[in-house]
């Protein structure tokens, strides 16, 4: 009989995991995929080591108040062990047609670039600004109230319902209506990448919330994503706990109503372990397809009726040589191949993507000791890779794979076009698609952020850390929102349910 059981060892997975071992509780980690970490996991090919989903990160800075409280709890958590580097600034750059901005932080600084740039829209840009900070608010009380007893919860509802309610339903796109300047749109709007619904569905909420999270500064691990796992593992050991890999939950075992522990395989073998605290940070659909249908089944459909959202290629680029010389920096580079920036890659076949998000980890990473890495990723709309997705044979399909070496070809065509010093420096390059998304993380439909980020999602009353089933617990990106750091807060909300004495240390 473990304290608690956690599905998934992704950052908020291991988050909540080794929260609850700094309260003492013996903690089982049970992760599907034979390494740790979920998307903070990294792969090595000969020289090159490549990132899958972390590039930068908010709220980790060395900075007092809120806007250091994820690196200090995350200090906290590992003994200081897991250390952030800036990515400088600006941390992100716009490059359009003919146009390039690099965006700084902190947020007056930003503002202050925009209307140096861009002097006849003063009103425009102090309207967006006004919009995300109200947005932003919005998005606070929204994800708090995820973590709240139900009566609370309703008592904020009733206070700022309406003001949630008004900025999830806007979207990015009626905010960039009140925008004149095409450029200027393009600038505000470029990053919706950084949470994968596009300017015409995204919720305002969530893009001042995620694009907000970098006004403090933009950070890297020190030492790479890895860092995440093999810092915070160690805590959950010391307290008892295990990690297990390999080890996939098959079903979520629930008697009268209280959870009772989970049935899972490992190596061929199959067993139960068992707890009265479960916290599933595997992903809504990964729980629900885990849970009988007899449980909590007005719930389970609300929660069924909720999409995979986009999903991404990316090319993973190795080189040799100084790449500083040949353009490479620490800031993120959104490219647009027009002003146009809301369109989706649908058409993977034939098309070349509308748009290219480019970074350089270790020109963000001081530490880094390999070769220097590109990391280039389009979303995509994942229906050319249908035929595969579900099938245990896809990936090793001659129209799969043919489909695949002509999609790297095209990117790295479009990188060098982009980048065209780096060419000659380039040694390596692979790709992964949404197959590789669902066969080493188990996201359904091989969606980049699991669930699609929509106004339905956010206001989703059933989208809460505590479930109907007693002593069941979500977490992970689909509960608290896409990023690290809402992932990671995600897992410490659910841990503070158990243990209600980690949320003085939210606070500190
Ligand atoms: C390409 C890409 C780039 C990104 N870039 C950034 C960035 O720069 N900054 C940022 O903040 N965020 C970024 N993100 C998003 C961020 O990585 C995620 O939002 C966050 O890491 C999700 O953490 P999680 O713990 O919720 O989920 P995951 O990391 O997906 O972990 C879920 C885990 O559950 C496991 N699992 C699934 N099913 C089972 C089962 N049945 N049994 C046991 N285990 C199971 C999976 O194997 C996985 O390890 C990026 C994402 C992608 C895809």
């Amino acid at each position: 009989m473990w304290d608690v059981i956690v599905i998934g060892s992704g950052v908020s997975g291991l988050g909540a995991a080794a929260a609850l071992a700094r309260q003492g509780r013996r903690v089982l980690v049970l992760e599907q995929h034979s390494v740790a970490g979920g998307l903070t996991q990294t792969f090595t090919r000969g020289d090159w080591t490549f990132a899958t989903g972390v590039h930068y990160i908010g709220g980790v800075g060395n900075i007092a108040g809120s806007s250091g409280q994820i690196g200090r709890l995350l200090a906290w958590l590992t003994d200081g062990a897991l250390r952030f580097v800036s990515c400088g600034n600006p941390y992100d750059i716009v490059r359009l047609p003919g146009f390039e901005f690099g965006i700084p932080y902190p947020e007056e600084r930003y503002r202050e670039a925009l209307l140096a740039r861009f002097p006849a829209q003063h009103e425009a840009i102090g309207r967006w600004f006004a919009a995300c900070e109200a947005a932003r608010h919005s998005a606070f009380v929204m994800f708090a109230t995820r973590g709240m007893p139900q009566w609370l919860a309703w008592g904020m509802h009733l206070i700022h319902g309406d003001e949630v309610e008004h900025w999830a339903q806007s979207t990015l796109a009626s905010t960039l209506a009140e925008v004149p300047d095409p450029q200027l749109r393009a600038v505000l709007g470029a990053r919706w990448a950084d949470y994968g619904a596009p300017p015409d569905n995204a919720p305002m909420l969530e893009h001042a919330l995620v694009t907000g999270s970098y006004n403090a500064g933009a950070y890297y691990p020190a030492g790479g994503p890895a860092r995440f796992a093999r810092t915070l593992v160690p805590v959950v050991e010391a307290a008892g706990g295990e990690v297990k890999l390999g080890a996939a939950v098959e079903h979520i075992l629930v008697t009268g109503g209280q959870v009772a522990g989970v049935a899972l395989s490992q190596g061929g073998t199959h067993r139960t372990e068992h707890a009265r605290h479960v916290i599933s940070a595997m992903g809504i659909a990964n729980t629900v397809s885990c849970l009988d249908a007899s449980t909590a089944p007005a719930w389970q459909d609300t929660l069924r009726g909720l999409r995979p959202g986009l999903a991404h290629l990316a090319l993973y680029v190795g080189l040799d040589g100084d790449i500083a010389a040949a353009g490479a920096s620490g800031a993120n580079v959104w490219i647009y191949e027009s002003e146009d920036i809301g369109r989706v890659w649908h058409n993977v076949e034939e098309d070349d993507p509308p748009g290219l998000f480019v970074s350089f980890p270790s020109m963000k990473d001081r530490t880094w000791s390999g070769k220097p890495t590109a990391e280039v990723i389009a979303l995509c709309d994942a229906r050319a890779f249908a035929p595969w997705l579900d099938t245990a044979e896809g990936r090793h399909s001659e129209p799969y794979l043919e489909l695949k070496g002509r999609i790297e070809k095209r990117l790295l065509v479009r990188f060098c076009a982009h980048f065209p010093a780096l060419a000659p420096l380039i040694r390596f390059h692979e790709l992964s698609t949404p197959l590789t998304q669902q066969r080493y993380l188990r996201s359904p439909g091989g969606a980049m952020y699991g669930l699609e980020m929509t106004a339905t999602r956010l206001t989703s009353a059933a989208l809460r850390v505590r479930t109907p089933v007693h002593g069941l617990l979500l977490a992970g990106q689909d509960v608290t929102g896409p990023g690290v750091a809402g992932a990671f807060m995600g897992g410490l909300m659910a841990a503070a349910v158990i243990e209600p004495a980690l949320l003085r240390r939210f606070g500190s």
